[in-house]
């Protein structure tokens, strides 16, 4: 095919002609290759959605898919097969109400990265070897190019992950614009940017030396081990950090899981600082507005939707608070059980989702077993994937200890909700600043180092009293505490309209359609 694009400041311009002249010819090509899925075959856009197979990275990715998909374009989400189960109720439910999406499974080829079998389910992949998966992950290109050339219709957009540099080759193969996919807020990716152009940290030997973040108005400290920049500062990653900076220099867009109200400073700020147009489309889990998706979304679930709902419907309004760290982090044991006895002593009901409570030993199984029933009726144990957008979604939950992923923090927001911040690694110590500092509906635990991935791990970082102290503070009334709950509030009236008919993030998604349709003449820069 020869090249019909015009560069424009390392941005591309679609033409009309070309992205037409594109799919007569993958049309040609497809003929006679057979296509098992004709849904969306009509569609005018149709986005590939490229995940990175974390389930932080995966639900937002699938919801934000879905969310084009009710607008009428035709989304593939790729997959590998151990993931495919964790999605596969939500894309059912999605192509049984008629919305065109399709499931792209291709296998990973651990064996030739040295991976063990069933090391695309990243749960399984040998913490030595994250250079290898990364790179396995990079052999889905040619497989998935393949796949594409031989399923009509052709793409028109490739939305992959920031964490897959290789989606730069496959969106330039079929000559189709690229967009880069954060579940993260703007204030972090400038916040992240600023540090990193500005050198923030030349100089700066003690990795727990607090540095202004350069380039803002309002002042915020950061610390290079709390804020190192994607994939830096550990070895083996170098050449992965550089080429994912690399290809989002060179991408068409970014495409966000957040709303333009709650930081429209930051929105516009990271899109001048990198020259291109950012699409704040969320909070995509208002994707999910049924109990039968927002149960099983990401994993199946440990306690079942009814038994959740029964016990939250027992409780008084905000008197619940929910305890979760995602789907990575974890505490150590003994961190474990001064977490449980600082929410028994807390007084207030509570929902504690225990990350690998088998893998604790017997001392820490038998504390839980204890404490439930020190507290049965009043705290509830989930020991293992947890319906978290049903629970925050339940009139009976006032308040959220998170570690601050950002679809945590973006889903606590959603669900008008103060937080106890307890960030534990990556992008959580920029979110928490957010959530504390910017929109103030957080109450911060005190952790100021990352927990997890260093070598002098510690056995307890916060301790009873203080988890008691920060619980109380969200959970009780008080002036401050009301201001903050009405704080969260405002921001999820602003949420939700967000995504409703002529709201911000609904304009988001009908423009990224209009931009990335094959009849559009598109002009991504910013
Ligand atoms: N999640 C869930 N149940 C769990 C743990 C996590 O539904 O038991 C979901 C949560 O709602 C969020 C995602 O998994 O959408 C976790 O993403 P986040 O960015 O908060 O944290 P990460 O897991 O990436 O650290």
């Amino acid at each position: 095919m020869g090249s019909q694009k015009h560069i424009t400041n390392n941005k591309t311009t679609f033409s009309r002609q070309s992205l037409k002249a594109a799919q007569m010819a993958i049309k040609d090509a497809a003929k006679g290759m057979g296509t098992t899925d004709d849904v969306g075959s009509n569609a005018k856009a149709h986005f590939v959605f490229i995940p990175l197979m974390f389930q932080g990275h995966l639900i937002p990715a699938v919801d934000t898919a879905l969310l084009l998909a009710t607008h009428g374009a035709l989304a593939s989400i790729v997959v590998t097969p151990s993931n495919t189960g964790r999605i596969r109720p939500t894309i059912d439910f999605a192509r049984k109400s008629g919305l065109p999406v399709r499931l792209v499974e291709l296998a990973l080829d651990c064996a030739a990265e040295g991976l063990p079998d069933g090391a695309d389910d990243v749960d399984k992949v040998p913490s030595c070897l994250w250079t290898n998966y990364f790179r396995a992950v990079a052999l889905l290109r040619e497989p998935l190019e393949r796949h594409l050339r031989a399923h009509e219709p052709y793409p028109t957009c490739v939305v992959s992950d920031f964490c897959h540099p290789w989606a730069k080759e496959l969106a330039a193969s079929f000559e189709v614009p690229r967009l880069c996919f954060f579940s993260m807020c703007s204030f972090c990716l400038l916040c992240q940017h600023n540090v990193e152009r500005f050198n923030a940290y030349d100089g700066v030997d003690d990795d727990n030396e607090l540095v202004i973040v350069p380039g803002l108005e309002k002042r915020f400290e950061v610390s290079r081990a709390q804020a190192p920049g994607f994939f830096r500062g550990f070895p083996g990653f170098e050449k992965l950090a550089d080429d994912v900076e690399q290809a989002l220099v060179e991408a068409d867009g970014i495409v966000t899981n957040s709303f333009l109200e709650m930081e429209p400073e930051y929105v516009a700020g990271y899109a001048e600082a990198r020259g291109m147009k950012v699409w704040t489309v969320g909070p995509v889990s208002l994707f999910h507005n049924r109990t039968v998706t927002l149960a099983s979304r990401g994993n199946t679930a440990a306690i079942g939707a009814d038994e959740c709902l029964r016990w939250l419907d027992s409780k008084e309004p905000n008197s619940v608070v929910y305890v979760s760290f995602g789907s990575i982090a974890h505490a150590e044991p003994n961190q474990v059980v001064e977490l449980g006895l600082g929410l028994e002593a807390s007084g207030h009901p509570f929902i504690w989702v225990v990350k690998n409570a088998d893998q604790h030993g017997d001392e820490v199984s038998e504390f839980l077993h204890e404490l439930e029933a020190h507290v049965a009726g009043r705290g509830l144990l989930i020991r293992g994937w947890a319906p978290q957008v049903l629970i925050l979604s339940h009139a009976a939950v006032g308040g959220f200890v998170t570690h601050c992923g950002w679809n945590s923090t973006m889903e606590a927001i959603t669900a008008g909700l103060p937080v106890v911040t307890w960030p534990h690694f990556s992008d959580q110590f920029l979110n928490a600043k957010f959530a504390v500092e910017v929109l103030g509906i957080g109450v911060s635990i005190g952790v100021t180092e990352p927990v997890m991935y260093r070598v002098d791990q510690k056995e307890i970082v916060v301790r009873r009293e203080v988890v008691e102290k920060a619980v109380r503070s969200v959970m009780d009334g008080g002036g401050e505490g009301e201001e903050r709950r009405m704080r969260a509030r405002a921001l999820a009236a602003q949420a939700r309209s967000a995504v409703e008919e002529g709201g911000s993030s609904h304009a988001n998604l009908l423009d990224l359609i209009k931009n990335f349709e094959v009849d559009a003449g598109c002009d991504a820069t910013a």
